[in-house]
């Protein structure tokens, strides 16, 4: 039996994923810059980089993940605005 190629991890959220119409927003007076948000995120759009935290918003899926393991409850949803 053929076997299937293991599929490509997928960039960009799909319009499904993306039905929920949130985002990850972050608050930077909390955020402590642990870096626990990045390797929990399944697109793996969370960049920290000079401490600060960026966003590739484009690839966001609303999955909330982040916002579940930030220890300073720096992050919150907000609903996505149409490009
Ligand atoms: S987990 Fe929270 S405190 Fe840590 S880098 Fe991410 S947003 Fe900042
Ligand atoms: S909500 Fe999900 S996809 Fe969006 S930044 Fe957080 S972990 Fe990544």
């Amino acid at each position: 039996m053929r076997r299937q190629a293991w599929p490509q991890r997928r960039r960009h959220a799909t319009t499904a994923q993306r039905a929920n119409g949130e985002i990850a927003i972050v608050n930077y007076d909390r955020c402590s810059y642990c870096g626990a948000c990045v390797p929990v995120c399944p697109p793996d759009c969370i960049t920290l980089h000079d401490a600060t935290w960026q966003i590739a918003e484009d690839l966001c899926t609303g999955c909330r993940r982040c916002v579940l393991v930030c220890p300073t409850a720096a992050l919150n949803m907000r609903t996505r605005v149409a490009a």
